[in-house]
């Protein structure tokens, strides 16, 4: 499995000098089984554009998201591999229940943010063959991956995590997460022995009063629950917005220093940056 961070940022893209190195869009993480193409793609925030480029070519595969806030999915009327008519993509989100108890119809979902006036077209009107589904927690097959969906606490609208695993590697995506003492075993569980967690890093622990508002994790959070679950590598993911690349890789460092008897590897997640993961494990 190869791994590709295609956006880094949480919240609001972050272009700028000060940003160039760790990389300025929001969350996108593509995954592709070895040298095949990428077909699975982690939340659609601006950072799906760098898809674009990778593929020459139109995407064929699905996209998972893990909710609906802007840093997860204005990526996608952008996503030029995927707007044009030779693309074929399948997109999930987290299934929403409505105020009588049924199931929300996906694309309307979607559309609450993505139409007019807020946007000059709706889900429906982008080119190729697009169709729009809610998951439900548990285990799926997507893209000949196997997937599966858990819930984790955020703040404004249900959020899934989940883990993604080729049979060899695997990898546990989080990039947004208020963690909490009743949800973080079972969680631990859904990532347990993962060869990367990629998590929240949005906030450093002077922050946590200001993390718990926005509903996200401290760095701390982040090495803890990896090292609950016995992840072996720990990305830090969904930087802040105004967070300049050296207090990133700052935070980055200190961190690893922490993690070193702790068995966990961390490093700072980077746009551009691929990872092998088949070769990790040799
Ligand atoms: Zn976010
Ligand atoms: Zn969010």
């Amino acid at each position: 499995m190869r791994l590709l961070f295609c956006g880094v940022r949480g919240s609001t893209p972050a272009p700028g000098a000060e940003f160039v190195r760790v990389g300025g869009h929001t969350s996108c993480v593509a995954l592709a089984h070895d040298d095949d193409p990428w077909t699975l793609l982690l939340d659609a925030g601006t950072g799906i554009r760098r898809v674009t480029a990778e593929l020459g070519g139109a995407f064929r595969g699905s996209v998972l998201l893990t909710h609906l806030h802007w840093d997860h999915v204005q990526g996608i009327p952008f996503f030029a591999a995927g707007d044009r008519d030779d693309a074929h993509v399948r997109v999930y989100l987290p299934e929403q229940i409505g105020p009588e108890g049924r199931v929300r119809d996906a694309a309307e979902v979607l559309a609450l943010a993505m139409s007019p006036p807020h946007f000059p077209i709706g889900p429906e009107g982008l080119r190729g063959d697009w169709g729009f589904a809610g998951i439900a927690t548990g285990p799926h097959r997507v893209e000949d991956f196997d997937v599966v969906a858990f819930d984790v606490p955020h703040k404004g609208g249900r959020t899934f995590g989940y883990r993604i695993s080729d049979g060899d590697a695997s990898i546990a995506y989080i990039p947004d997460h208020l963690p909490d003492a009743a949800t973080t075993p079972a969680i631990a569980r859904a990532c347990a022995g993962v060869d990367v967690l990629v998590h929240d890093a949005q906030f450093v622990e002077r922050e946590r009063a200001v993390a718990d508002l926005y509903g996200h994790a401290t760095v701390d959070d982040a090495l803890e629950l990896a090292a609950l679950a016995g992840a072996r590598r720990l990305a830090l993911f969904h930087h802040a917005p105004a967070r300049s690349d050296d207090d990133v890789e700052l935070i980055g460092r200190t961190l690893a220093a922490a993690a070193a008897d702790r068995g966990v590897d961390v490093f700072v997640a980077r746009e551009q940056d691929v990872i092998e993961l088949a070769a990790s494990r040799r």
